[in-house]
């Protein structure tokens, strides 16, 4: 192993690996993603990263995490309603939607070449798939039958 690589911080490391720059909001905002694995909208890590980095922008957040997506430090998940979900995971795995809180959960790892495995007429070309189930969360289904 490199001297480099194994005295620094992880964080750097991997952006560095993905042809990133470290700079601090970038060093946050993945620390934070991979510490909520909750598929937060760009919203969400704006909100919860402000207090403690009060130049950060929302715009700033945005830009960064579609550096990670293009980086493949991070994937996008679109839901129904155009909103963005992203998502420090970056292998194939499926997702679960709770249609009453809007929670956003993994479920099982998806085969890397399913774009692939879908029969699809003369012409076209898959470069992704994306599978996420809809229904109700253990606590909505809970609440449900107590009514
Ligand atoms: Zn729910
Ligand atoms: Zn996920």
């Amino acid at each position: 192993m490199r001297e480099k690589a194994a005295t620094e911080p992880t964080g750097r490391r991997h952006l560095r690996a993905h042809g990133l720059t470290p700079s601090e909001p970038r060093l946050a905002i993945l620390a934070w993603l991979a510490g909520h694995p909750i598929h937060p909208t760009i919203d969400q890590i704006f909100r919860a990263l402000r207090p403690r980095h009060p130049t950060l922008s929302r715009t700033t957040v945005y830009n960064v995490l579609h550096a990670f997506v293009a980086h493949g430090l991070a994937t996008v998940i679109r839901t129904e309603d155009g909103e963005l979900r992203f998502d420090g995971r970056t292998d194939p795995h499926a997702h679960f939607k709770c249609t009453r809180c809007g929670a956003l959960e993994d479920l099982g790892a998806l085969p890397g070449d399913l774009p692939r495995q879908v029969a699809l007429p003369q012409g076209f070309r898959a470069d992704e798939a994306s599978l996420v189930l809809w229904g109700l969360c253990p606590a909505c289904a809970a609440a449900d039958t107590t009514h």
